[in-house]
Parts: C-alpha cells; sequence; structure tokens
C-alpha cells in the first residue's frame, strides 16, 4: 500500500487529504504539500481520517484500557464511546491485562476513531520483561497492524541515554510507563534498545499498512524541579534522526514531547524549540505545570496544554482528575476530554485567532439565547441537567448586566 506520505510525494490528492481539508478548510493542494513535507500526517481507520499538524485544529487524544489492578473490559469499551461521543479526534487503547487483543477489538468495534496502541505494553504484558526479544514485539506490532491500528508509540530510549538517567540528579528518574519497562528490560537483559534494533523492520510494518509511528517522550519530566535537562535534549536529537529516517521511507511520524511536568514559565518556549528543530506534528501529554493537583490534574493539565498547543502543539493527551490516582471511570474520562478541547480550542485562538465559534457563544448570550447559547457549548447535555428547563441565567435574577443593557442602555439615548 502507498502510504499517505508516499502519495503526496508524488503528488497525488488522495479521498483521506481531500476530506481533511474539507473538515479543516483549508486547500487539499496545500494540505497535501505539508503531508509530503511531513508537517502533517494523515491518522485514518476505515472511512475516518483525521489530519494532525501544521496550520489544522489542535487534536486531542484519549488514552483507555485495562490495567492489572482494575481490568473491566465493558468499561474501557464504554469509555471508548464517551471518548467518541464527548468529541476526542482518537483514542489510544493502552490495555495491559485481561484478553488484550480481545479487549481493543472490541473497542476498535465501539468507535469509529483512529486508534493507537503501544505495542510494548501487550509484549511485555504477554511474555514478561525479561526475556523479551526484537521477535516479539515485531510479532505484536504485525499482529496490530493486521488488526488495522491506526498509530503505534515506540518508545526509543537509547542504552547511552539510559546510562545518563543515572548518573541523573532528576527527583522522578523515568515517569513513562513504557520508557521504564524498556529501560528495565534494557538493564536486565544488558542490551541495546530492541525497537532500535529492528526500526528497519518496524518501518517495513509501518509502511506496509500506511500506521503512523509516534516517537514516546520517555524523559518527559516527572515534576516541575525537573527541569529540562541533557536527557531532553538527547532524546528530542535522537527522535529527530529516528523521525527522519522515517519520512525518508515514506512512514507518517509524529515526535512526542514537552510532555509530563513542566514548569509554566517554560513550556512556550520548549514548544516553540523543539518546533524549530523539526517539521513533524508535535504531541504534548499534558503538560502539567505544576505537582500539586492530584483530583484536579485536568484542570492544570487544561492550562499547560493551552500554553503548550498555543505555542505550537499539535496534539494533545488528555489528563482525567484520577492521573496520578487510579485508573479514570467513565465520568473522569469525559471531564478530562472537555478539558482537554477547552484547552486544545484555546490553543488555537493564539495560534491562528480563530475566535469565531467564541464570538457566536458572545452573541448568542448578548440576544439572552440562552438555548443557543447552549447549543454552541462543548457539553450542551451538562448545561441540559444544570437548568433542565432552559430558564434564564439565574446568578443575578433581575439585575443581569446582559439584560440591564439590552433593556436600558442598547435601546435609549442617555
Ligand atoms: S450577568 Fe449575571 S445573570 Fe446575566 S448572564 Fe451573566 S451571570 Fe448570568
Amino acid at each position: 500500500m502507498k502510504t499517505e506520505s508516499d502519495a503526496a510525494r508524488e503528488g497525488t490528492i488522495t479521498g483521506r487529504v481531500e476530506k481533511v481539508a474539507s473538515d479543516e478548510g483549508i486547500e487539499a493542494k496545500i494540505l497535501s504539500e505539508r503531508v509530503a513535507a511531513g508537517s502533517v500526517v494523515i491518522m485514518h481507520r476505515g472511512k475516518v481520517a483525521i489530519g494532525i499538524g501544521q496550520g489544522l485544529r489542535t487534536k486531542v487524544n484519549v488514552n483507555i484500557g485495562t490495567s492489572p489492578a482494575c481490568c473491566n473490559p465493558d468499561e474501557e469499551v464504554e469509555k471508548a464511546r464517551i471518548a467518541e461521543r464527548y468529541g476526542a479526534d482518537t483514542i489510544s487503547d493502552l490495555s495491559m491485562a485481561g484478553d488484550i487483543s480481545a479487549t481493543r477489538k472490541r473497542i476498535s468495534a465501539a468507535t469509529s476513531l483512529p486508534l493507537t496502541t503501544v505495542p510494548l505494553y501487550q509484549t511485555v504484558a504477554e511474555t514478561g520483561l525479561d526475556n523479551l526479544t526484537c521477535r516479539d514485539f515485531i510479532r505484536t506490532i504485525r499482529m496490530q497492524a493486521k488488526e488495522g491500528i491506526s498509530s503505534l508509540v515506540l518508545h526509543m530510549v537509547s542504552r547511552t541515554i539510559l546510562k545518563h538517567i543515572q548518573e541523573s540528579p532528576r527527583v522522578l528518574g523515568i515517569v513513562s510507563k513504557g520508557g521504564s519497562m524498556m529501560a528495565a528490560h534494557m538493564i536486565l537483559g544488558k542490551c541495546e534498545n530492541p525497537y532500535l534494533e529492528c526500526f528497519e523492520d518496524i518501518l517495513s510494518i509501518t509502511k506496509k499498512h500506511d500506521i503512523v509511528i509516534s516517537l514516546g517522550n520517555t524523559m518527559r519530566s516527572g515534576c516541575i524541579s525537573d527541569a529540562r535537562d541533557r536527557l531532553h535534549a538527547e532524546e528530542m536529537r535522537a527522535n529527530i534522526t529516528l523521525a527522519d529516517r522515517a519520512h525518508e521511507e515514506g512512514v507518517q511520524v509524529i515526535i512526542e514531547g514537552v510532555g509530563g511536568h513542566v514548569h509554566a514559565g517554560r513550556i512556550s518556549r520548549y514548544i516553540r524549540d523543539y518546533k524549530r528543530k523539526m517539521p513533524y506534528p508535535l504531541f504534548v501529554a499534558g503538560p502539567l505545570p505544576t505537582d500539586i493537583a492530584m483530583g484536579y490534574d485536568h484542570i492544570a493539565g487544561c492550562v499547560g496544554a493551552s500554553l503548550a498547543s498555543g505555542a505550537g502543539a499539535d496534539y494533545l493527551c488528555y489528563l482525567t482528575p484520577a492521573e496520578h490516582i487510579g485508573l479514570p471511570t467513565r465520568d473522569e474520562v469525559k471531564e478530562g476530554l472537555i478539558a482537554f478541547r477547552i484547552a486544545a480550542h484555546i490553543g488555537d485562538t493564539i495560534k491562528y485567532g480563530s475566535i469565531k465559534k467564541d464570538e457566536a457563544v458572545a452573541r448568542r448570550r448578548a440576544e439572552l439565547d440562552w438555548k443557543g447559547q447552549a447549543d454552541l457549548a462543548l457539553d450542551p447535555e451538562r448545561i441540559c441537567q444544570e437548568n433542565p428547563q432552559g430558564t434564564p441565567c439565574s446568578m443575578c435574577g433581575p439585575f443581569c448586566a446582559i439584560r440591564i443593557m439590552k433593556e436600558f442602555c442598547n435601546t435609549r439615548t442617555p
């Protein structure tokens, strides 16, 4: 199969590019040129195609999946439905317990959104940490590719970076689950990262199925005092080199960076620095600008993600109120998703100055059109629950400033 990248480089405008261009309101030719340059990827599954990258609306990913401490596939399938219903752009299935393949198939059937996996999770869950080989990883990737996943995450930590982490003064060393598992495997086996050894095989599978590679942010900071260090710089350099190789091969690629916990004063600078150094779409987990918001990390994350997307991040991975506490409930998935949709929207108002939607809400509010205002909200259902009768906002009662303006100031001469 020709990848979207191959087609774009040949000058062919594919049906998916046309669809994404129409959804985003840009010219298909311009979009195709960006796909060819690697600054946009088209993530697809079935009839759904989502564009991520330069000049496009900021996208939001929702993580779901079973964990050994909490394995309820029905719940995870329901969370996938909730993610689609409340506007997620993509879903990542991070399942590590139960029948992982069966759960993924159920999630896949329950939603039409592009689906990402972390092949390391299934491989470790089914084979254990110590006896893994390149062949185990390739087998998982091939199986998931044949099932029709849209994207996969690779944790590419090298032995050199691993040595430096052991000398690092970080409070929290590696806080990426996949990154820490890969590091443990490399220490146990005294080996190089198997993904680095079989990267060319991975490229050949991902090219065959046009799967987007997402190069993981293993070295993201676990607290804001773990400021950017040489580990970040080394990972960024290594990931850019791997992304260049994938792009050269016609494989679509995203880089994950500036995720985790990052001081608010540094987020924008770090994002701009990343974007200056590479053309690929930047995927950010969070970031959390404070360590103290447990229980409300979706709110802290919304602040960090607004700054990140405003500075140029293309793709956000949501956080829920359950971050650092446990597996999120269905309600928490929804809360986290809405928080990150707000962040993506704020980011777009900064990036593109796009305030049309905000203005439309404001005009309805000025008209005291409470229902019309609710219809344009990110979560109209919530407004309906809080105000089932659709009555006017009651906060100021008869002293509603908007009503006073409308009745007195806007119609009478002072
Ligand atoms: S001015 Fe007061 S009553 Fe009117 S919409 Fe605003 S908060 Fe509600």
